[in-house]
């Protein structure tokens, strides 16, 4: 394995779904991540972006293992997850870790924080001990900034953010080398959820541990990634890939410029001359029947001929890489003020 070489690299991933229609009829299959190539290597950042339905979570279910792909490679360190030996896989399985939108439901309500959490360090033989798993447990705890004290109580007793803290906790117990954060602040408090993005920065920078943000909310995906990359999804696709900062300030693609025009902007002048991008239609197509060539052209202002016709393939484009015939012919679009868009 070279310096490289991904932690997590999916390769022409889909993965569908099966809904039944009853006796009689054959099931539906639904193509919720679809084409799917992308690279998280150590101690990045990557956000995935879009509405709900989009299949996001589907792809974060895909990269920790839980959602085994229907066609195309997962790949750990290199190597394929789903054609290695027992051992390789417990340690994928180890160090990809999973924090949950809802806290409460990823904690066993009738077991203390105690047994939650020393309980996996033994079980997976990381602790040698009882006392050695408590020590591990109260290292995990100082780094995430909860009292020893909390250990003996029931997860219904502490907050919302306290308990996503000790889901930090528990992940980083298990020496990830990455961790898939699905909405982790989207149940929390507003107060409380820029302290949880800056204890995710923070075991970013201090154990290097790799973070796949999954979040419908840019301002936190900005925040978190900060020069990390972004993707963003549409119907199962991916169509805009690049480094955050960039992708966010100069977006190609259509979608990603409806999304973010919808979005208001603190800066007046940027909010009185940010330019208009009226969509055909508000609604978004069913998943399950998507809508032929280009998934977005129902909706898309600049949509034409063609759109309808062929399915765009996501390409490098400038700095990054975007999924639209026309990319190159889309009017510029910007959220900064000296560039392009905002002051024209
Ligand atoms: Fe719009 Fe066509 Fe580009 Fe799709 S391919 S985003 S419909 S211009």
């Amino acid at each position: 394995m070279s310096e490289n070489t991904p932690v997590i690299s999916l390769q022409n991933v889909d993965l569908y779904y099966e809904t039944k229609r009853g006796l009689f009829k054959p099931p539906i299959r639904v193509g919720a991540a679809l084409g799917i190539n992308l690279d998280v290597h150590k101690g990045e950042v990557l956000a995935i972006v879009g509405e709900s339905g989009c299949g996001k979570t589907t792809l974060g279910n895909v990269i920790i293992g839980m959602l085994k792909p229907t066609a195309g490679k997962l790949l750990f360190n290199g190597k394929d997850v789903y054609s290695m030996g027992k051992s390789a896989y417990r340690e994928f399985r180890n160090s990809v870790q999973l924090v949950q939108q809802d806290s409460y439901a990823a904690l066993n309500p009738v077991k203390t924080l105690r047994h939650s959490l020393c309980g996996p360090l033994l079980h997976k033989k990381l602790a040698k001990n009882n006392a050695d798993a408590v020590k591990q447990v109260y290292e995990a705890l100082d780094m995430v900034g909860i009292n020893h004290e909390e250990l003996d109580k029931y997860p219904h007793e502490l907050s919302g953010g306290q308990r996503q803290r000790i889901l930090m906790a528990r992940a980083i117990l298990m020496r990830p080398k990455l961790i898939v954060a699905d909405e982790p602040v989207s149940m929390i408090d507003v107060s409380l959820r820029i302290s949880i993005l800056n204890l995710m920065a923070k075991l970013n920078k201090t154990l290097d541990i790799a973070f796949v943000y999954i979040t419908h909310d840019f301002g936190t995906a900005r925040y978190i990634a900060r020069d990390g990359n972004i993707t963003i999804m549409y119907l199962g696709k991916m169509v805009e890939y690049g480094n955050v900062q960039k992708v966010l300030e100069h977006p190609s693609h259509p979608y990603l410029q409806a999304l973010l025009t919808a979005v208001p902007v603190p800066d007046p002048i940027i909010a009185k001359k940010k330019r208009e991008l009226p969509l055909k239609s508000v609604d978004m197509p069913s998943v399950a029947a998507p809508p032929s060539g280009c998934r977005f052209h129902p909706r898309c202002p600049y949509a034409t001929e063609i759109c309808s016709q062929e399915e765009p393939q996501l390409k490098p484009f400038k700095d990054g890489k975007c999924a639209c015939h026309l990319a190159d012919q889309i009017p510029a679009w910007s959220l900064r003020r000296d560039k392009a868009g905002a002051e024209e």
